[in-house]
């Protein structure tokens, strides 16, 4: 894995992994809205029970062709946090955000993992 610095809109991005498009491993899988290429598994979903920005959100352990933003400190609903929004890769479009950092012990489980907002995905097989 390597690190690829870019500005987008003055934030400065870190694009992790490769920089090709990554299929998703699974029969079922979230897609990007608006570019169509893999976002996540749903072999590796951890609850779909979230509140995104926009309603409806899943909890991922991992995630493909996202690139990640800077730490944000961030007041959510289950307290304080620091986030990274997160953006497809391909088509930049945001698409949640990934927890860094939970101060409360009972939600340092999130650490690492992503948010993707049901919103800006369409399901692909299953
Ligand atoms: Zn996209």
């Amino acid at each position: 894995m390597f690190l690829v610095f870019f500005d987008l809109g003055g934030k400065k991005l870190a694009a992790m992994g490769r920089l090709f498009i990554e299929d998703a491993k699974g029969e079922k899988v979230l897609i990007c809205r608006g570019c169509r290429v893999d976002s996540a598994s749903y072999d590796d979903i951890e609850s779909k029970e979230f509140q995104g920005r926009y309603g409806r959100a899943y909890l991922f352990r991992k995630v493909v062709n996202i690139v990640i933003g800077s730490s944000e400190e961030r007041i959510l609903s289950s307290g304080f946090h620091v986030v990274n929004d997160i953006y497809c890769s391909s088509c930049m479009q945001l698409v949640g955000w990934r927890y860094e950092r939970a101060e409360e012990e009972s939600q340092k489980y999130k650490e690492g993992m992503f948010i993707l907002e049901k919103e800006r995905m369409e399901k692909k097989g299953g």
